[in-house]
């Protein structure tokens, strides 16, 4: 996951803006009426967020006595998604924030939506409160859907809340094979606390990473095992490792946690890979 930062707008400026173009005199009332009630629930997913407690967040159905859920499904739906509504602006800003349009959840597929971290269909109040939502790919947008956390280790991790990017907890493993395969896996730092190391592997687990991750590596592989040949029949088994540990070291510059990052690393290791795997 990557960290990305918090969204600056205030739940009560994007709210109220949404809004802002609602015809119906009794509808325009009763969503006026709920606005503090909005407020002072996206106060407190701040205040849990950061404490790493969202799951003690009680679910609702109504919000503001006389609001219903698709209600305010409809304002996330028709009022800020919508091309011409008047939220737009804001989805915008939030949906274009992580770098190169990439999904920091599983740092590698394409941004194409935003995710509820709560989802709107039991936290209605939170439906265009900025903090909860963000940017992600469809596959982990659906991934994250029946998640249910009942537990601090069973919470999702948060682009905005969490910041697990400062340490190495991404390795690959080379499979010896033809062709030559990888298996993904998360170990944590030791200083980290069990809650932090359950996260994490939860993340990597929820949204299969291993299976993406693999994939990737082994579609990677195939398309540098010509130049890697190349440089082994020319130079030899030491150029080849030093070649990975370049690109390693490359790849790490952009993410510590990075498939890349983990894939070449575990290639530059295996003296297996640098006289059999690179001749296969
Ligand atoms: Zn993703």
């Amino acid at each position: 996951m990557r960290k990305l930062p918090k969204p600056t707008d205030q739940p009560e400026v994007v709210y109220t803006t949404c809004i802002s173009r609602v015809r119906d005199p009794s509808l325009k009332i009763r969503l006026m009426t709920c606005k503090q009630e909005i407020i002072d629930d996206s106060l407190a997913f701040d205040q849990h967020a950061t404490n790493n407690t969202l799951h003690l967040i009680a679910e609702k159905n109504v919000v503001g006595n006389n609001v219903l859920k698709n209600e305010m499904e409809k304002v996330y739906t028709d009022r800020m998604v919508g091309k011409t509504s008047p939220g737009r602006v804001y989805y915008d800003k939030l949906i274009t924030a992580p770098k190169n349009g990439i999904c920091p959840l599983c740092g590698h597929r394409v941004v194409q939506t935003l995710d509820h971290h709560l989802p709107k269909a039991h936290h209605p109040s939170l439906v265009v409160s900025p903090a909860n939502l963000v940017p992600s790919c469809s596959d982990c947008n659906k991934s994250k859907l029946n998640t249910r956390p009942s537990s601090p280790d069973e919470e999702p991790l948060h682009p905005y809340f969490d910041d697990i990017e400062g340490d190495r907890w991404l390795y690959a493993e080379v499979i010896q094979g033809n062709p030559v395969a990888f298996q993904y896996f998360v170990s944590p730092p030791s200083h980290w606390d069990s809650v932090k190391a359950n996260r994490v592997q939860n993340h990597f687990d929820t949204l299969e990473l291993s299976r993406l991750y693999s994939i990737q590596a082994a579609t990677e592989l195939s398309d540098i095992t010509y130049l890697l040949s190349k440089i082994y029949q020319t130079v030899g088994a030491d150029a080849v490792r030093n070649q990975l540990s370049d690109s390693a070291e490359s790849c790490e510059q952009q993410h510590l946690n990075y498939w890349k990052t983990a894939m070449y690393y575990a290639l530059a290791q295996s003296t297996w890979f640098h006289t059999v795997g690179v001749n296969q």
